[in-house]
């Protein structure tokens, strides 16, 4: 059967019929159109620490986040003050300022990277990874994982995650062919196909780049050691490591995923990618990594790079304080709350039979409508989306905001308290139905 949607949003419809007249499919970010689950996105007017208010003022839980970057709440007074007073002394000068340097020590201080150069969204960030890797090795081909998502950057678009994965896109009208030719795509998890495809163009790779633990097709952490590999056969080969942290970057953990992985093993990526929780909810990204190939940036050497926004003042400053009040304190609670929250999907689905799988990294986690484990894009797919379409409307008619597509991960902030994980907890048993009547 499929589900109705139905839901009664007037306000939002309204806009939606205006957006759809002046923005192409009414968003400007493809997945927010609801055009996986069905019914009308919700326009929101104001959101508040775990919570989110539409036009019609309805309240949800919401557990997006931004994808990502909310990681204290939204309108975090201090994040809000120090936004405030640095508005007062103007937006943006095109010239260096103090904050960037401060963000950029604090970003240094507690993950791999040795120097940082700031962009306006992970988009830009691993667009320029992979010129400064290209540029460094002085070579072209890169390799990718199916189902990772690192932005619509031209030749990192193809059998991507994210949005393309919802919509069932594999490639796009608009990259060319000399572009998309340069990319080689792996299933991800798979030793064998890594060795063969380093074996087959080793001396050609300028680098590989992978999500640090894949959240762009639902939640798909790499098998152990599995990231550790990667690194090595990099270096074996003379590619650069790229670990995009856009997503698990100071949200998986403090450090971002190399804490559970690389810190703990002994390895550092060459490259690294983030942004989301680094901008505190304003457009800021970053790509850093080890001194010597970061020396290769212009101006200090001759791959270019720029911005008019980068290291944009205001976005700087809601990064840094976000990042200074993300303590451990911060993430200790976040993952009580995803605890929690997962356990109670576990048992709500578990009661009706609803085949599931619960995949998590640090405080990230996702729900794949099908049995686990899941270690790849194929695997990814086998999610019963009606199965999950009903769940999410179930959930928000419950007043509980989830990703409208089977294939995001799920994000929590240290603001959903007892009172906000209590109204998770109250809404499943029926969503677990809805979905068992699919
Ligand atoms: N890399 C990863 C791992 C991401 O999750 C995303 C966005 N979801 C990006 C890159 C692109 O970032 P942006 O949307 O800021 O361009």
């Amino acid at each position: 059967m499929t589900y109705d949607p139905a839901g009664s949003v007037p306000a939002s419809e309204a806009l939606f019929a205006r957006a759809n007249a002046v923005i192409p499919g009414g968003v400007n970010s493809p997945v927010r159109a609801f055009a996986a689950v069905g019914g009308t996105p919700r326009f929101i007017a104001s959101a508040q620490g775990a919570y989110l208010t539409d036009a019609d003022g309805n309240r949800y839980v919401d557990l997006i986040c931004s994808w990502g970057p909310m990681l204290l709440g939204h309108a975090h007074p201090e994040v809000q003050a120090a936004v405030a007073a640095a508005i007062t002394r103007g937006t943006s000068y095109g010239a260096p300022t103090q904050p960037e340097v401060e963000l950029a020590e604090e970003i240094v201080g507690r993950t791999p990277v040795e120097k940082v150069r700031f962009v306006s969204s992970g988009t830009e960030a691993t667009m320029s990874a992979i010129r400064l890797a290209r540029g460094f090795t002085g070579r072209d081909l890169i390799i990718k994982f199916a189902g990772n998502y690192h932005g619509h950057v031209d030749s990192l678009l193809a059998a991507a995650g994210s949005g393309l994965a919802t919509l069932g896109v594999s490639s796009t009208p608009g990259v060319p062919a000399s572009s998309a030719g340069q990319t080689i795509v792996l299933p991800y998890n798979d030793r064998a196909a890594v060795t063969a495809a380093f074996a087959a163009h080793g001396d050609q790779i300028a680098a590989l780049i992978t999500e640090a633990s894949p959240g762009n097709m639902g939640v798909v952490p790499p098998a152990p050691g599995f990231n550790a590999f990667l690194a090595e056969t990099c270096t074996r080969h003379g590619a650069l490591f790229i670990s995009d942290e856009v997503m698990t970057g100071f949200r998986a953990a403090r450090e971002g995923q190399w804490e559970l992985d690389g810190k703990v093993e002994g390895w550092k990526p060459d490259l690294v990618t983030f942004g989301k929780v680094m901008g505190g909810g304003l457009p800021a990204a970053a790509f850093g990594g080890r001194a010597d190939v970061m020396a290769m940036l212009s101006p200090a050497g001759p791959v270019y790079q720029a911005g008019t926004l980068s290291g944009n003042p205001i976005a700087t400053t809601a990064g840094l304080t976000t990042l200074r009040l993300a303590t451990d304190e911060v993430y200790a609670r976040i993952n009580r709350a995803a605890d929690l929250i997962t356990n109670g999907i576990g048992d709500a689905l578990g009661k009706v039979g609803v085949a599931h799988a619960i995949q998590r990294t640090g405080t990230m986690f996702s729900v794949f409508f099908c049995d686990g484990p899941v270690t790849n894009f194929d695997e990814a797919k086998r999610t019963n989306d009606q199965a999950y379409a009903a769940f999410f409307h179930s959930m928000m008619s419950q007043g509980v905001y989830l990703p409208p597509s089977a294939y995001e991960a799920w994000f929590l902030s240290s603001a959903h308290d007892e009172t906000a994980v209590a109204q998770v907890l109250e809404a499943l048993p029926s969503a677990a139905e809805a979905a068992g009547r699919v």
